[in-house]
């Protein structure tokens, strides 16, 4: 069995957009033919998709065809909106939250969902996170930044506290890097995802473990996304420094890879040797098959040929495979 925990939805339509605070950056929906339509933010067209981002019986037999089993179902992270009017982002995050508690209800025995809460408002996040665990989603996914603040600020602990008293899993995905203005001489197309991305989930690790929030809420269950980035080499040199510096150490109790291997992570390392690298440092019980999929195609290296290339055995080829996953989602 494969259980892939980083695959995204998009809504079919969007609740009506006019009259919003938010305006038009509110998204839409544009229909192209029968089954392709294509998200519009800010008036601009942002991506077009198929319909197996929101069709359930559809995206489980492209998924089985193509060797998945099982998959997580989360919002494309463009829609989780932290800058638009809070209760508009409550609005939003509602509408993707019913959408994928409907997919599941479609085909229950292949999707488990993260949904979406308004982190511009605590207590609105708060609110939609009791509506989460009612609609019976399995965790959330959030931005590795708040509208540019850190998850281990201390503003957000009221969130992660009702996260772990939920039991609810969270998802931090990297988006919008906060520091693009050190890449604004290089093509956005390579600065955003491909650059920002690993640094801005090393950053999201770093804000959680150095903040002492597992200290806090040792039993939160959050999984950092695209093999947590930059985050085990960013944490050699403060790691070192906790165990050969006293005043380093009286900062946490544990070390920070103590810490880094209570956190869960996908296999997205685009390269075998940092995923390698990773399960070394983390355990193969915190690493999970993740692929991005919205009706994009296998996942490449296929599972099969990523454990062949780990060099795993049966027994840690079912923790990376599904094993992890279930214990993630709290199953
Ligand atoms: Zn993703």
């Amino acid at each position: 069995m494969i259980i892939d925990m980083h695959t995204h939805i998009v809504p079919n339509e969007f609740p009506l957009a006019t009259g919003r605070p938010s305006g038009s950056a509110f998204p839409s929906m544009k229909k192209e033919d029968t089954d392709r339509s294509t998200i519009v933010i800010d008036g601009k067209d942002y991506r077009t998709v198929r319909n197996v981002c929101w069709d359930a019986t559809k995206r489980k037999n492209e998924i089985n065809n193509e060797g998945t089993t099982k998959q997580v179902l989360s919002p494309l992270p463009e829609l989780l909106m932290y800058h638009i009017d809070p209760a508009d982002g409550a609005d939003l995050a509602r509408h993707l939250n019913e959408s994928i508690a409907g997919m599941i209800a479609s085909e229950p025995d292949t999707f488990y969902g993260l949904g979406s809460v308004p982190m511009q408002d605590i207590n609105l996040a708060i609110l939609e996170l009791q509506s989460i665990k009612d609609l019976g989603l399995h965790g959330v996914e959030i931005r590795t930044n708040i509208e540019g603040r850190s998850l281990g600020e201390e503003h957000f602990r009221p969130f992660f506290e009702a996260a772990a008293n939920l039991d609810l899993a969270v998802f931090p995905h990297a988006n919008r890097p906060t520091f693009s203005d050190r890449l604004a001489h290089i093509p956005a197309s390579v600065a955003d995802a491909p650059l920002g991305f690993p640094i801005e989930s090393g950053l999201a690790g770093a804000s959680i473990i150095w903040s002492g929030l597992l200290e806090d809420f040792p039993n939160l269950r959050i999984c950092m996304s695209h093999a947590g980035g930059v985050l085990i080499p960013l944490l050699a040199r403060s790691n070192e420094n906790w165990h050969s510096r006293e005043p380093i150490r009286k900062l946490l109790p544990k070390s920070p890879m103590e810490y880094a291997s209570m956190l869960f992570y996908d296999d997205i390392a685009f390269d075998i040797a940092p995923l390698r690298y990773l399960i070394d440092h983390v355990g193969i019980e915190q690493v999970m098959i993740g692929s991005d999929w919205q009706g994009t195609g296998p996942k490449i290296p296929s599972p099969l040929e990523e454990f062949i290339s780990l060099g795993l055995n049966d027994e840690e080829q079912d923790y990376l495979g599904w094993k992890n996953a279930l214990r993630f989602l709290g199953q």
